[in-house]
C-alpha cells in the first residue's frame, strides 16, 4: 500500500510497516537533509514554515531539487486559517509553482481556507499537476481540480461521521483521482483504516480501492 503522504521524520511518528510506502514530504530546510533518508521524498516550504525561509532558501531549494532527485515538490501551498503573511504565502508558494514547471515535478499542495485562491495560481501553470493533500474544499472546487488534472488526498478526517461533505466528496470522486495518507497522525498504518472506510462508501473491496490508489500514486509520482 502507497500511503501518499507521512510525515515519518516527525519525532511523534511511529514507522511504517514493511510492506508499505510512503511519500515523504518535508516542511522547510529544518527537515530537507532528514526526508532524504526515505525512498520516496518530497522538497518545499510549508506555508506553516515560511516564516524562517528567505529568498537564499529558495535558491537553496532549487540547487537540491536539481542535484537530489526528489520525486515531487512539497509540502507547499497556502493556508489562509493561519495569521501568517497572506502575500509571502501566495509568493513562496508561486515560486514554488514555478519549479515544479521547470523541473518537471508533480507538487504536494496543502490547502486550507485557500482551495480557491490554490486554484486561481494553478491555472497560471497548466503544465504542473500533483496532489491537494488532505482536501478540505467544496465538491465544485474538487471537480474543479480533478478536470485540471489532480489528485486529492483523504486521510483520516474521513473516519469522522461529522465529515459529512468531505465522505460525499470521496464517495462521489472518480476513483483515478484518490490518493490516501495519514499526514502526521501517530501511526501511519492506520492508513488500511482510511482505505477500508472510502471503500466502504463507494461500495467497492477494500483491494479493489488500494490496488486503484496504488496505481494512481505511481503514476503521479512516477514510482519505480
Ligand atoms: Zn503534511
Amino acid at each position: 500500500m502507497i500511503n501518499s503522504h507521512a510525515h515519518l521524520d516527525f519525532n511523534h511518528i511511529h514507522t511504517l510497516a514493511e510492506n508499505s510506502v510512503a511519500i515523504v514530504p518535508s516542511v522547510g530546510k529544518q527537515n530537507w537533509q532528514q526526508v532524504q533518508m526515505y525512498p520516496y521524498f518530497a522538497l518545499g516550504i510549508h506555508p506553516w514554515s515560511l516564516e524562517s525561509h528567505t529568498q537564499q532558501d529558495l535558491d537553496a531549494l532549487e540547487y537540491l531539487i536539481k542535484c537530489s532527485n526528489p520525486i515531487a515538490i512539497g509540502e507547499c501551498g497556502l493556508d489562509f486559517a493561519k495569521d501568517i503573511d497572506k502575500n509571502k504565502q501566495l509568493y513562496i508558494f508561486e515560486c514554488q509553482l514555478q519549479l515544479a514547471e521547470t523541473y518537471k515535478l508533480p507538487v504536494i499542495i496543502h490547502a486550507v481556507k485557500a482551495t480557491e485562491e490554490v486554484i486561481l495560481l494553478l491555472k497560471k501553470y497548466p503544465k504542473v499537476t500533483g496532489e491537494i493533500h488532505g482536501f478540505s474544499g467544496s465538491e465544485v472546487q474538487a471537480n474543479t481540480l480533478v478536470n485540471m488534472g489532480f489528485y486529492l488526498g483523504f486521510g483520516l478526517q474521513i473516519l469522522n461521521n461529522k465529515s459529512l461533505r468531505l465522505r460525499k466528496i470521496a464517495q462521489n470522486l472518480a476513483l483515478e483521482s484518490l490518493l490516501i495518507e495519514t499526514d502526521d497522525h501517530v501511526n501511519p498504518n492506520d492508513l488500511i483504516l482510511v482505505a477500508e472506510n472510502i471503500a466502504q462508501l463507494k461500495q467497492i473491496s477494500v483491494e479493489n480501492l488500494n490496488k486503484q490508489c496504488d496505481n494512481n500514486a505511481i503514476l503521479l509520482f512516477g514510482l519505480q
